[in-house]
């Protein structure tokens, strides 16, 4: 464990995180939380739901974010992140920034405001 400050879900009677993630089909457009690129209706990607500081709260995450998320969870010593910071933490951990990516990343899409979208290079998802 490490000390970050990152907000965890509040727990209900029984003592159980009251936050619950599915993976499914978008029944209409969704914007990524992480990325903010839209999510067709019909595409897979994941939807959580939980109550954190007392407050409800539900966030759409595409697949690549959250494969990215998971990956870096799994691989680093302290890579913490809250729904809605996932690329704030990557660009803490100087895994994006302007001269340099990780070896892991690739980007696969830059909008017009030269914002990047990023995922795991292919070969990665597959050994995980
Ligand atoms: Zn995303
Ligand atoms: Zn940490």
């Amino acid at each position: 464990m490490c000390d970050c400050d990152v907000l965890t879900p509040d727990y209900d009677e029984s003592g159980d995180l009251m936050c619950r993630e599915i993976h499914l089909k978008a029944k209409r457009d969704v914007a990524c939380v992480e990325c903010h690129t839209n999510v067709p209706a019909g595409t897979g990607h994941y939807f959580v739901k939980g109550k954190w500081d007392d407050h409800y709260q539900k966030y759409s995450i595409c697949e690549d974010c959250h494969a990215i998320g998971e990956y870096f969870e799994n691989t680093e010593e302290c890579f913490c992140w809250a729904f809605g910071d996932l690329y704030e933490e990557l660009r803490e951990h100087e895994f994006i920034s302007k001269q340099d990516i990780h070896p892991q990343l690739e980007i696969i899409n830059t909008n017009k405001n030269g914002w990047h979208k990023y995922r795991l290079k292919p070969d990665m998802q597959e050994t995980c």
